[in-house]
This record gives C-alpha cells, sequence and structure tokens, in this order.
C-alpha cells in the first residue's frame, strides 16, 4: 500500500489547495450564470460553478460558524445540475485550513516515495440514514487505499483513499469517480430503493454482484456487503425468522425487523451470496453466533439454499 504523509501546516496546505484548483479549474471551465448551492442549513449563490461532463464544482472559505476553519471544496453529478432551483452537494472533499481536523473529510498529503502532493478522502461521505457512514462506503468504493501517517501525532497511521495527484494532468478523473461513486453509494443505500423492488428484482441484482466479499489487508477495510444480498434474503423470509419461524418481533421503519446472518460466516470464507444468507430474529441471530446447534445450522443452510 502506498503510504503518503499528512500535510499540517498551513502554508503546505495553502500550496496544495492552490495546486488542487488549478487542477479541477485546467478540466472544468466556469459555468455561466449564477446557480444556488444547497448545505446543511441554507443556500449560497456563486457565479463561479465549475463543471465538466461528469461532475459540478464549487468552492470557498469557510471560517465562520465551524469549529474548524476549512477549505469548502463541493461536488455534485453534473446530470443534475440546474439553473434554478438549489443544486444539492453529492459529497464535499474539505480541508482544515491549518492542521489535521479529525471531522473533516478531505486530505492532503505527500506521497513518501515520490514527495508528490495528493488529496486523500477518509471514506467518510455523510448523508443517508444513521448509521450508515464510513464504513458502509469504505466496504463499498472500489478507490484506491493508501496509507497515511501523521508525523505530528507520533506518525499514528490510518487509511484513506488516493482521490488524485494534484500534478497529474489526469487527475481531474479521480475526482468524477470518487463523487460520481458517493452519488451512486447514496442512491444504493436507500431501503427505500429496495423495498419498491420485486424478489426477482433482487435476486437478480444479488447475483450480479461478485461471488466472494472483498477484502483488503487491512482489518479497517470492512468485507463489501451487497445490499441486494440482504434485501433478497428479508423479502424472502416474509417477515418470519428463517430459524424459529416466528413473526418479527417488531416492525422498524416500516418492515418487520429481521437481522441477515451468513450460515458459513464471511470470516470463515463464507460468501456474500444468497444462498448463504438468511435472516433471523434478533434472539435467534445472537443464538447462533453464541451457541449454534448442528440441526439449526443444518436448517438455516437449506432455508439459504430455498429447500426449507
Ligand atoms: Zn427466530
Ligand atoms: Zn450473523
Amino acid at each position: 500500500m502506498a503510504q503518503f504523509e499528512l500535510i499540517t501546516s498551513q502554508n503546505d496546505i495553502g500550496v496544495a489547495q492552490r495546486a488542487f484548483e488549478r487542477l479541477l479549474d485546467s478540466a472544468m471551465p466556469r459555468c455561466p450564470g449564477t446557480f444556488m448551492i444547497g448545505y446543511q442549513g441554507g443556500n449560497v449563490e456563486t457565479k463561479s460553478l465549475r463543471s465538466n461532463r461528469d461532475i459540478w464544482h464549487h468552492r470557498q472559505i469557510v471560517t465562520e460558524g465551524v469549529k474548524y476553519p476549512r477549505y469548502w471544496n463541493a461536488f455534485g453529478l453534473a446530470a443534475d445540475l440546474r439553473s434554478t432551483g438549489s443544486n444539492k452537494i453529492t459529497v464535499e472533499i474539505n480541508s482544515p485550513i491549518v492542521g489535521a481536523a479529525p471531522a473533516v473529510a478531505g486530505l492532503f498529503a505527500r506521497e513518501v516515495s515520490s514527495g508528490r502532493l495528493a488529496l486523500l478522502h477518509s471514506g467518510k461521505v455523510g448523508g443517508g440514514k444513521a448509521g450508515v457512514g464510513q464504513s458502509a462506503f469504505v466496504g463499498w468504493f472500489d478507490g484506491t487505499p493508501v496509507q497515511v501517517s501523521n508525523a505530528e501525532r507520533r506518525g499514528k497511521k490510518r487509511e484513506a483513499f488516493l482521490i488524485a495527484l494534484l500534478d497529474d494532468p489526469k487527475g481531474v478523473r479521480g475526482v468524477s469517480k470518487f463523487v460520481s461513486a458517493v452519488a451512486a453509494f447514496k442512491a444504493r443505500d436507500s431501503t427505500i430503493d429496495l423495498r419498491r423492488m420485486t424478489l426477482q428484482e433482487l435476486r437478480r441484482r444479488a447475483l450480479a454482484a461478485e461471488r466472494l466479499p472483498k477484502k483488503s489487508a487491512r482489518t479497517s477495510f470492512v468485507f463489501k456487503r451487497n445490499p441486494y444480498v440482504a434485501g433478497h434474503a428479508k423479502r424472502r423470509a416474509d417477515g418470519r425468522c428463517d430459524l424459529c419461524s416466528k413473526p418479527a418481533p417488531f416492525v422498524f421503519d416500516n418492515e418487520p425487523f429481521l437481522e441477515c446472518h451468513h450460515v458459513l460466516p464471511l470470516s470463515d470464507g463464507g460468501t456474500d451470496t444468497i444462498d448463504n444468507t438468511v435472516a433471523l430474529c434478533p434472539n435467534c441471530h445472537r443464538r447462533m453466533h453464541l451457541d449454534p446447534a448442528d440441526t439449526d445450522l443444518e436448517r438455516l443452510r437449506r432455508r439459504a439454499v430455498g429447500k426449507g
């Protein structure tokens, strides 16, 4: 995994932000006219919005009303850009003006081997439903993970995605790819969309995904989980636990509450596929993790493959 060193001085961050701006401006012409950009708590009007075929971009320095003054770099999908009304931000790639702010997801860093400046992102993309945050996107996005250390914190290492090397003439492609991936992730991470799909539709999408979950060498990069596989298991269970057959104990978010369970755990080489996944009530789920009986395992194996 490529190694990067976090940039934290105000001067270095300023140099990196300007390199990032040059990179964006070289590939994204200014859009004539005035645009409204919606953010949490309001709208901002801009005459300096930029766009290419894939994404739009607006930036400004934000110092008021925030804990960490930051370079605010907002991005959205070009296909959604409107000249009237408010434009929704897909993702912000912000950097603190100075230091390393844990609440700000963008990171400027220097590649250790080459000294090149780069833009990284922690993978914390926000939005969507509660409980869907960094780990969900990190497990889902097929980006380039790199290791970044922070000299000011005794070299403490963390992982991030490489978005672009700032002197790469094609660097905007990395930005476009990232913004598009976040947009797809946010659209995909919606139980409402899953609810609209038929069992057959869920099955088709579940089968279309890779058979083996993606796993990287580092533990913080979690298994890639297929939402259609989980959606399929719950739909197939039809409101009843696949083990005890009792109705789900309560309704949550307008759906009978059941939990997805892999019959052969992913950590033991199990696959994130519909023939290895069942939907269980919380009691049975806990039991299967604490003390699975052979007869129960056999029953779930049969349920998963649709024979029980
Ligand atoms: Zn049960
Ligand atoms: Zn489980």
